[in-house]
């Protein structure tokens, strides 16, 4: 039996300009890639008809067709993934493990336990920057600590910026290093208990008219404004290189938004506190919520008699996907004027959303609840009424969502806005010890 490289596909599945795949290639060992569907995560998904795994299994298929034509095959495993090693190293005579950086707080510990456990068999463990463009601690202000605010850190981002952080890694150019085998079988959707929804999910194209006209029409929820490829990126069937590069030519705007991306996942590996349940601003944990779950809950159904936020709650759940205005609307709507808990949102937000991504849902609501990085300040609550006025005059994108809205079938507003915005002020100013 010869000595084999693994590499494991995460966050990353594509078979192009892939950092860890390339360098594992390079290496020239017969490359053996893998994937694990987690169990410690899949049993916590409570909702067995999930459009995430659905497009992980979808993504997973379409890397099996172009590596079957390469006459290798994708080693798919469901299992934890302390299970699915052991069991490699009984089958394989394996030198090295290949695999890119994930910087949220569960990853971390895995890959940390599988990275122990690997080694002490004498295997390497082999990671690589891949899903952004700076990470961990490579954008730093001039007294070398993090950015905690967009502006300035996205002026550095820029700066610091030149071709070699955009350079695709050439992974085709090694792809004879695959190794050679018969197609191994996947396993399927139901046999680990997930059911398939046949979701239409947003193609994997960019569109240049998009990324030109986007500064214009990126706030209108009624319109396709934005590019729509958060689960490419999320999953990494696309590569943000590719995108970056892209951005760089056609939009500066465009371009802002990436580095927002990269921005929060800078927060997430700088300010670990806030894996663990805490505000970025500490503070603000203080706050004395209402929670009131009749109320949760009618927000969750899109039945709060604000149509704009009803809109985008029936979208999130009808589809998986929310207007980035819409998200800030709803998100304020419930952390205001409901009083709720951000945690609340940011949870049924990280089951419900196809793009889900614990660094940019965490920073969108605690953006929108203020307690975050370079957040609205508190004292902002969003109008839902003039923000339709602004962004869905014509009530298109309300009407698609809300068809009862002039009929008796639809319910009074929950709360007042006025009200709610004298009750909300006093309760922040109280945890601020502002009052
Ligand atoms: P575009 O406008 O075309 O932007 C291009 C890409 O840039 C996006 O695909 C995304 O990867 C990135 N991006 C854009 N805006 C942001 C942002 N504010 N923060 C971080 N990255 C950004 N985005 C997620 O990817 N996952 C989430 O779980 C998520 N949760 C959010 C929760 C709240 C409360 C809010 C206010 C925003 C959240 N966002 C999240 C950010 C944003 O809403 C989505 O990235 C965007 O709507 C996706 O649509 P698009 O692909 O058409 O984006």
């Amino acid at each position: 039996m010869s000595k084999i490289s693994i590499f494991w596909f995460r966050r990353d599945l594509r078979l192009h300009d892939n950092a860890g795949l390339y360098h594992a290639l390079k290496k020239g060992m017969p490359v053996l890639p893998i994937f694990i569907f987690d169990k410690n995560i899949l049993d916590k998904l409570a909702d067995k008809r999930d459009r995430r795994v659905e497009f992980i299994h979808q993504a997973l298929t379409e890397i099996q067709a172009s590596l079957k034509e390469l006459g290798s095959s994708l080693l798919v495993k469901y299992g934890t993934p302390e299970e699915v090693f052991p069991e490699l190293l009984n089958q394989y005579d394996i030198a090295s493990i290949f695999t890119n950086h994930d910087y949220e707080l569960y990853a971390n510990e895995r890959d940390e336990s599988v990275r122990e456990f690997v080694t002490s068999e004498n295997i390497d463990f082999n990671t690589y920057k891949d899903q952004v463009i700076f990470e961990k601690k490579e954008v730093l202000s001039g007294t070398g600590t993090p950015y905690t605010v967009f502006t300035p850190y996205s002026r550095k981002w820029k700066e610091k910026l030149n071709d070699f952080y955009l350079k695709s890694y050439p992974t085709e150019k090694y792809f004879k290093h695959f190794f050679q085998t018969q197609p191994f079988e996947f396993p399927t959707l139901a046999s680990m208990g997930f059911e398939a929804i046949g979701t239409n999910f947003p193609t994997k194209v960019l569109r240049d008219s998009i990324v030109k006209n986007y500064a214009e029409k990126r706030d209108f929820p009624a319109i396709v404004g934005t590019s729509r490829l958060s689960v490419h990126l999320r999953f990494g069937t696309l590569s943000i290189r590719e995108l970056a590069r892209k951005a760089k030519t056609l939009s500066e705007t465009w371009l802002n938004e990436l580095i927002w991306r990269d921005f929060y996942f800078n927060i997430l590996y700088n300010f670990p506190h806030i894996s663990q349940g805490h505000a970025f601003r500490k503070d603000y944990d203080k706050i004395i919520w209402r929670n009131n779950e009749t109320e949760f809950k009618a927000w969750c159904e899109g039945k709060t008699g604000y149509p704009i936020v009803d809109a985008g709650m029936r979208e999130l759940n009808a589809t998986g996907f929310m207007h980035n205005r819409v998200r800030m609307i709803v998100a304020s709507f419930l952390t205001k004027h409901l009083l709720i808990n951000w945690r609340w949102g940011e949870a049924y937000f990280a089951q419900k959303l196809l793009d889900f991504d614990f660094a940019a849902n965490n920073g969108g609501w605690q953006w929108a609840s203020g307690s975050g990085c370079d957040a609205a300040p508190y004292f902002r609550v969003f109008n839902p009424t003039l923000q339709t006025q602004k962004f869905d005059k014509n009530l298109e994108y309300i009407k698609k969502w809300v068809p009862e809205l002039n009929s008796f079938d639809y319910p009074q507003p929950i709360v007042n806005h006025d009200v709610a915005r004298k009750r909300v002020l006093p309760v922040y100013q109280k945890a601020l010890k502002e009052i």
